[in-house]
């Protein structure tokens, strides 16, 4: 279909909007723009964060010399022309604005050939006017450059995070359309260093094995089912592989990458019971259905869809997933995190020892009185006993309390203590986490990491923090790298980062200990700063008072 501008009926029916809010917005819309075009190659490269230059070309069908200038008009597109166009959508883009709202907030030159023009063209706008035009000879295809991102709008650029972190919102949308178009080859170049090349040989688990690495890529399970119309497929991580957020989700309707917690909650469902608190698979799901099943148009960024059988969809990415997991050994002997329901409740064991029982003082709000240690209750809680009536501590959460002060004071006194080890671990990055390493990497080492480059997206761990020695020390450092990442959160990002080692190192629920451990648990938790609240604020104990004790039993009124 040839460029056109559409009708204003057809206008008034488009989520229009802005679309270009950072620079991995421009990058979406000029991927989306190249796979319309039927590329088989993209190249993105970005410097600056994308806010100095973002380049993509691509070998695909290119734009006729006579429609290039129209190109850049609002709402002027090739892909729909009509309303009822609008009902099935099966290109990317449909509302003709990207290039123009692009014009509108960068520089952007733009040069294309197809296969039937005798010679490409070229244009170059500044401000959104034209400021130079001419033929050009170029293979088929079509780049776009982009330079000084909202240089006339301070504003925007103030709302801008560190060029790292814009960078690591790039690669991270590369990766997604990389696992999204297995057939397309995409090559990303973020400050002149490679950052992702996939083959473009149509093998999903070879995006993967790009993506998070070789080993998830050899574990991850397959997904396929089809229900009427609705097809699923892709490729799931069994319940022992696991991350500690959600970010490595993956969800594309009919190629579409969309946000959809719809998604997220039927795969979580699938998961039920096979995976600890706070762990959640990697999962890249594809869903394709009748282009009249679902409504794209009702956000300027398309990344929200509307399903008109919401259930369908759901049961359909459970049961896919469900079968999956339930194909595999691994699923069948279900590892149940501790649960207080799964009858594994032990009666405390009682400890009686010669300890002395109270020390009386005046005790600060949230200072501890020293306390008797009791028992364990199911495996989980201390139950000690002090001046004032009962406590039961939280082992977990008073181990991450102790944990994360000791953390946050070796630091400051540049005294971490580290343990080098034998065998040192491979770890393959994604290409988000291997940009936040290559720019963040020197927080590691500050907390007691020693890791070093080992070729392409591979590093080898040489050294970690004791405190995390017995715990999964690839998923620490993915979490951590997740943490440096975000570092405008609301938290400092050292203590966040000190937060996920405590929570990482932290003895679990679950594990039985014995009296001497716990001792010297309730003692350390003692001496913290804020015994009373593990560093996330949680509480890590409960006291019932001797006074609320009388009352319960009726002894007091
Ligand atoms: P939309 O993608 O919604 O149609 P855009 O503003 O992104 O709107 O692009 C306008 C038009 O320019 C597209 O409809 C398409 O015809 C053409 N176009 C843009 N980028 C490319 C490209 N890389 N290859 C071929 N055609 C392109
Ligand atoms: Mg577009």
């Amino acid at each position: 279909m040839p460029i056109k501008v559409l009708a204003p009926e057809v206008v008034s029916k488009i989520a229009a909007g802005e679309v270009i809010e950072r620079p991995a917005s421009v990058v979406k819309e000029l991927i989306e723009n190249s796979l319309d075009a039927g590329a088989a190659q993209i190249t993105i490269e970005a410097q600056g964060g994308g806010v100095e230059n973002i380049k993509v070309s691509d070998n695909g069908a290119g734009i006729p010399s006579l429609e290039l200038e129209l190109a850049f008009h609002r709402y002027a597109t090739s892909k729909i022309g009509n309303l009822e166009d609008l009902e099935k959508i099966s290109s990317l883009g449909f509302r003709g604005e990207a290039l123009s709202s692009i014009a509108a907030v960068a520089e952007i030159e733009i040069s294309s050939q197809t296969s039937s023009d005798p010679i490409g063209s070229y244009v170059n706008l500044r401000k959104g006017e034209i400021v130079r035009r001419e033929s050009r000879a170029r293979p088929q295809g079509t780049t776009v450059t982009v330079r000084r991102l909202f240089r006339y709008f301070p504003a925007r650029l103030k709302f801008l995070k560190s060029p790292n972190t814009e960078n690591s919102h790039i690669a991270h949308l590369v990766s997604q359309y990389a696992l999204a178009f297995p057939e397309v080859r995409f090559t990303l170049v973020l400050d002149r260093r490679p950052n992702l090349q996939t083959t473009g040989n149509g093998h999903l688990r070879d995006v993967v094995s790009e993506i998070y690495g070789p080993e998830v890529a050899q574990r991850m399970l397959e997904v396929e089912r089809q229900n009427g119309p609705t097809k699923v497929g892709g490729l799931i991580t069994p319940p022992a592989l696991t991350r500690s957020n959600r970010s490595y989700l993956s969800f594309f309707i009919n190629r579409r990458w969309v946000h959809s917690p719809l998604l997220t909650r039927a795969t979580e469902d699938a998961y039920r019971g096979l995976l600890m608190d706070g762990h959640h698979p990697i999962a890249v799901i594809s869903i394709s259905l009748p282009a009249q099943e679902l409504d794209v148009n009702i956000h300027p960024t398309k990344a929200q869809i509307k399903f008109c059988h919401e259930q369908i969809v759901y049961a359909s990415v459970q049961k896919a997933i469900g079968e999956a997991l339930n194909r595999t050994p691994i699923a069948s002997s279900r590892p149940m995190p501790f649960s207080v329901n799964s009858g594994q409740w032990q009666s405390p064991r009682m400890i009686t020892d010669n300890e002395p029982t109270f020390v009386v003082s005046q005790l600060a709000a949230l200072e501890l009185p020293v306390l008797r240690i009791l028992g364990q209750l199911a495996n989980t809680y201390i139950i000690a006993e002090g001046p004032d009536g009962l406590y039961l501590i939280d082992q977990h959460a008073a181990h991450e309390r102790i944990l994360y002060d000791r953390i946050l004071a070796q630091r400051a006194q540049r005294d971490v203590e580290v343990q080098g080890l034998l065998q040192p671990i491979t770890i393959d990055f994604t290409p988000r986490e291997e940009e936040t390493m290559k720019v963040s990497g020197g927080a590691l080492a500050e907390f007691g990491f020693g890791i070093e480059p080992f070729g392409n997206r591979s590093y080898l761990i040489r050294a970690i923090p004791v405190i995390v020695a017995r715990a999964n020390v690839i998923e620490v450092v993915s979490a951590l790298l997740d943490t440096l990442a975000s570092r405008e959160g609301p938290n400092p990002w050292e203590e966040r980062i000190a937060e996920s080692l405590a929570c990482h190192g932290a003895i679990r629920a679950g594990q039985q200990l014995n009296n001497e451990e716990m001792r010297e648990l309730v003692r350390q938790l003692e001496q913290t700063k804020q015994p009373r609240a593990c560093p996330h604020g949680r509480p890590t104990m409960i006291h019932l008072s001797a006074h609320q004790l009388e009352k319960e039993f009726g002894r007091i009124g």
